[in-house]
Order: C-alpha cells, then sequence, then structure tokens
C-alpha cells in the first residue's frame, strides 16, 4: 500500500495550488495528488460548452504564486486550463498526480493516527488503498457525474436536442437553429450570446431574473501596469485592487442594497434603451449579493439582446412539445435545441464516506472549523472558495494554513489536530446564500457557527488574517502525539490491553 505524508483529493485550481504550497513550505513531506480523470483542471476541462469562460477577474481567480498575464481579465475556458496546465509543468506538480484514481471513502485510525484512502483505480475503478497522515480534499463542490436536472413534463414528445452544460454534445449542431437556454445563471448569460452568434434566434427562458453586470473583458489599467512593471508585482497590484473593490462593492450591497440594486438596474437600462422591459427581466426580487451576480464581458448579452438575435422571456413552462415549449402564459417558444442551464448538483467532497475509528461520520451534524475543517475530524481538510469572491484566493489560504498546521505538528511532535466543538454552538447554515443549488443542498451540508473558529467569513482580508497569522493552538483545534506502542501486561494473558488514552496538548 503507498503511503503519503498529504494525499490530496482532485487536479484542479485547488489540488495544484495545494500542490505549490506542500512542495514550498513542507519540502520535507511527501504528497500525491489523486485525480479521478485523466486530466487535470477539473472544472475548466469538464465544462466545454459554448463560450465556457471565468465569470470572475483572472487577476483574483489565478494563483497566489503564479500572474496572469493574459490580456484578457473575463478569461475563457481553455485560456485558463493552459495556465493551469503551465503553473502543474512550471512547479513539477504535474509529477505528483496521480490520474484516474477516484477517491470513495477514507477511514482515520487514532492508534496510528493515519488515514486509510479507499480508491478506484483506471478505467475498469479496480479498487485499491493508500494511506496518508493527512487528508486534503480538493474535489470542488458539486457531482461531477451529472448537473442538476428537473424534469420538464412532456419533455419525451420533443423532437430536438435536449442538451446540458455539464456534458456538451461535440456534435451538436446549432448553427441556424431556434435555440431555447432555460436558466438565468452564470451559464445562461454566457451561452445566450455565444449562441447567438450563429444561431437563428437563441431566447433565454428565466422563471426569475437575476442581476447582470457588465465589466470590460481586458482591464486597461492592468494591461498598462504589465507593460511598465515587472510580471509579479503588477498581479499583485491589480489583485489588490480587485479584492478590495470586490469587498467594498459587497459590503456597500449590503449596507445599502436599494442602492446597489437601483444602480445595477440603471446600468441594464442604458445598455438596453428606454422600451426595453428591465422591470420583468432584469429585476430580480431578492437583494445583490444574496445571490451570485452574473458578470457579462463587454456587455455582450445586451449587445446581443439589442442586436435581436437574443431576446429574454420570464414565464413558466407549462409543457414541452414536439417544436418548442409551451409557457403558463399561453405564449409558445418554438425550439430545435433546447439548453437545460439549470445548475449544478452540489457536493462536498465527491461525497466522501469517512469514518473516525469506524464510526460513520455524518457531515451534515459537524460543524465547519475556519472553513475548512470539521468538528471531530481529525486531520482533514476540504477547500471550499468564496460564494462573493474568486474560489482562489480562499484556495490559496486554505492550502497555506494547512501547511503551516503540519509544520506545528512537525515542530511539537503532535501526530494528529482535530477541532472539538465543546462549547454549544450556535448553528447556521453553512453558506448564507440563497442560489436554487446551495438551497437545494443545505441539509448535506455541514453547519457553521456564529463566532470564530466556527463561522466561515465571506472575507478575504479577515481569513487572511486568521489564516496567516492567526493562533494554530487556538483552544477548539487540539494536538495530539502518538500514542505510545501497545504493550501486552502478563494480566491481560497476553491479549492485547485497551490503547491508552491519547496524550490531548490542549492550548
Ligand atoms: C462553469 C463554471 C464557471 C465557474 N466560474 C468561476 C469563476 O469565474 N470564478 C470563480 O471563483 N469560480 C468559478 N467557478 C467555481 C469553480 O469551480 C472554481 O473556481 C474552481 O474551478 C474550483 O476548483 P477546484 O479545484 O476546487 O474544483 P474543480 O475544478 O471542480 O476540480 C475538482 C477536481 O477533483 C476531481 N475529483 C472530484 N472528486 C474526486 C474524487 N472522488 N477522487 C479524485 N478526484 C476527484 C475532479 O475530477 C476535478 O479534477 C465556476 C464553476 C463552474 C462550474
Amino acid at each position: 500500500m503507498e503511503h503519503f505524508d498529504v494525499l490530496v483529493v482532485g487536479a484542479g485550481i485547488s489540488g495544484i495550488g495545494a500542490g505549490y504550497h506542500l512542495q514550498t513550505r513542507c519540502p520535507n513531506k511527501s504528497y500525491a495528488i489523486f485525480e479521478s480523470r485523466a486530466t487535470i483542471g477539473g472544472t475548466w476541462d469538464l465544462f466545454r460548452y459554448p463560450g465556457i469562460r471565468s465569470d470572475s477577474d483572472m487577476y483574483t481567480l489565478g494563483f497566489s504564486f503564479r500572474p496572469w498575464t493574459e490580456a484578457k481579465s473575463i478569461a475563457d475556458g481553455p485560456a485558463i486550463l493552459k495556465y493551469l496546465r503551465e503553473t502543474a509543468e512550471a512547479f513539477g506538480i504535474d509529477r505528483h498526480i496521480r490520474f484516474e484514481r477516484r477517491v470513495t471513502a477514507a477511514a482515520w485510525d487514532s492508534a496510528t493516527s493515519l488515514w486509510t484512502v479507499d480508491y478506484e483505480q483506471g478505467p475498469d475503478r479496480r479498487p485499491a488503498q493508500a494511506t496518508c497522515n493527512f487528508l486534503h480534499m480538493c474535489a470542488g463542490y458539486y457531482n461531477y457525474a451529472a448537473g442538476y436536472r428537473p424534469p420538464f413534463p412532456g419533455e419525451e414528445t420533443f423532437q430536438g436536442r435536449i442538451v446540458h452544460p455539464q456534458h456538451w454534445p461535440t456534435d451538436l449542431d446549432y448553427a441556424g437553429k431556434q435555440v431555447v437556454v432555460i436558466g438565468s445563471g452564470a451559464t445562461a448569460v454566457t451561452l445566450v450570446p455565444e449562441m447567438a452568434k450563429t444561431a437563428a434566434h437563441v431566447t433565454m427562458l428565466q422563471r426569475s431574473p437575476t442581476y447582470v453586470v457588465s465589466r470590460p473583458a481586458e482591464d486597461a489599467l492592468a494591461n498598462r501596469l504589465r507593460k511598465g512593471l515587472p510580471a509579479m508585482l503588477a498581479y499583485q497590484l491589480i489583485r489588490w485592487r480587485n479584492v478590495l473593490f470586490g469587498m467594498y462593492f459587497f459590503n456597500l450591497a449590503r449596507k445599502k442594497p436599494e442602492r446597489v440594486k437601483a444602480g445595477i438596474i440603471a446600468m441594464a437600462k442604458a445598455q438596453l434603451g428606454p422600451e426595453y422591459d428591465v422591470g420583468t427581466h432584469f429585476t430580480p426580487a431578492y437583494n445583490p449579493w444574496d445571490q451570485r451576480l452574473c458578470l457579462v464581458p463587454d456587455a455582450d448579452l445586451f449587445t446581443a439582446i439589442r442586436s435581436g438575435s437574443a431576446s429574454v422571456v420570464t414565464d413558466q413552462i407549462e409543457t414541452f412539445r414536439a417544436d418548442g415549449i409551451v409557457l403558463a402564459s399561453g405564449a409558445e417558444l418554438p425550439a430545435d435545441v433546447i439548453v437545460t442551464a439549470t445548475g449544478l448538483d452540489m457536493q462536498l467532497m465527491s461525497g466522501l464516506k469517512a469514518s473516525v475509528d469506524d464510526a460513520p461520520v455524518n457531515f451534515p451534524e459537524t460543524f465547519s472549523y475556519k472553513g475548512m475543517m470539521y468538528s471531530g475530524v481529525p486531520n482533514l481538510a476540504s477547500t471550499f472558495g468564496y460564494t462573493n469572491a474568486s474560489w482562489t484566493l480562499k484556495a490559496d489560504l486554505t492550502a497555506e494554513y494547512l501547511c503551516r498546521l503540519i509544520n506545528h505538528m512537525d515542530r511539537h511532535g503532535y501526530s494528529e489536530c482535530r477541532p472539538i466543538a465543546e462549547d454549544p454552538i450556535e448553528p447556521a447554515p453553512w453558506l448564507d446564500f440563497s442560489s436554487g443549488y446551495v438551497r437545494r443542498a443545505l441539509t448535506r451540508l455541514p453547519k457553521q457557527g456564529t463566532t470564530a473558529p466556527w463561522r466561515v467569513y465571506q472575507n478575504y482580508a479577515l481569513d487572511l488574517l486568521a489564516f496567516r497569522f492567526g493562533k494554530l493552538e487556538d483552544g477548539v483545534m487540539r494536538f495530539s502525539k502518538p500514542r505510545p506502542p501497545i504493550t501486552r501486561p502478563a494480566a491481560t494473558g497476553g491479549r492485547l490491553a485497551s490503547p491508552p488514552p491519547r496524550q490531548m496538548a490542549d492550548a
């Protein structure tokens, strides 16, 4: 059985970043990245729908340790994938990746301070095991096997093609066709202008509107700075400007929602003209940042609507029929192709079945520690990015913190660290977000508390201070040393005596 000091699961943004931080900050530790697919990149390789792109800027979606040097700040999927591949190669992280290893379960044994990890290997999914001292789950936040796809009445009668963006068919030809995209999230607003370039017409069919904000695809200041300054310096400056602007905008939206709402709607009106019904199609019932804002580069969605190649319909689906969709209002939408941009099936840690000393871990019963570990679960971290900022900001901090923890344990001879929720914690939902994919998953997610370290702050600056400089021995994280070997006293007739209690090292 192979053994690693740290086993990282997943070779997307988070796993590649974790690899970098481990080899840089814990150079004496062995690590491997188990990746279930045959390639790296995660999300940025899996999603192949037309126009796939980031909806946050690459100066914050990029890694802290490697500058983004392309002209576009809102980048397309292939450019992001290239950046990830090149990063993995440049730092030799790719040599640590073991492809086609799908981790399914992990069992912690306190006597040996080891995780035994079950995984399926190769295309025929042969069962295998490995052990590690620390398990770092970087498996993303959704089910890779399938997206969320509610059934629609009458869909079996539809004569055209129905496709889900998570499994985009390579042979789909929509040129000159009538397309209906069901949804109003980031995927729908990406797909609509892109497909409208060649389709006869694209209709975005939404039950309710989303806030849509336009930003330039290229960041003019960033591009100027990159010409005059060393790449890393320019990158850090723009990164911090974007972080601070994002935090300012989020806080403003929380404190003065009406003002921010009015500003976003005014921008949509300016784009679409006075005749357009912005009230119906671009004015959500919720406040900005109750759900993620949809960012469109260079107003491409609005341009497509203005040109007439795309339109938005806000209505409910009554039924599919052979040649389209009938709506609750009685209106009919002709369709040759229907894209169900209905979202993701959120899943924590890829549905890992974990146990601690043979007791199964029920993650929804646990409290999340700093948004990265779980009460009562030793030596296991998982990466989950921000809902109001780029994922990588938190992924970098999580990986850095884990390295601090590992080095601290080494210095003190600890083999185990376990966050313990001793005092009662007031439970709160793990994510304070009203998006459909979050609401559908809340009962399957751990809880958070209302104060540190059990609270999940959606705030990079606060997290940066806590993760980089905060006390590791905070009274909640309990460290313990390896158990002495079990002896066989004569009184037990040579039978194994029960293991001695663990030596707990409280703060
Ligand atoms: C279409 C789309 C657009 C997005 N745009 C943005 C954006 O602009 N900005 C932003 O901040 N976020 C965005 N996100 C969120 C995005 O997922 C993150 O930014 C980021 O890519 C997550 O990286 P990750 O490595 O944590 O997870 P993933 O990219 O999901 O990678 C997880 C990896 O783990 C592997 N894996 C999963 N389960 C197992 C297992 N059991 N065993 C072994 N390997 C496993 C997967 O195969 C995959 O390679 C977007 C998401 C989607 C779906």
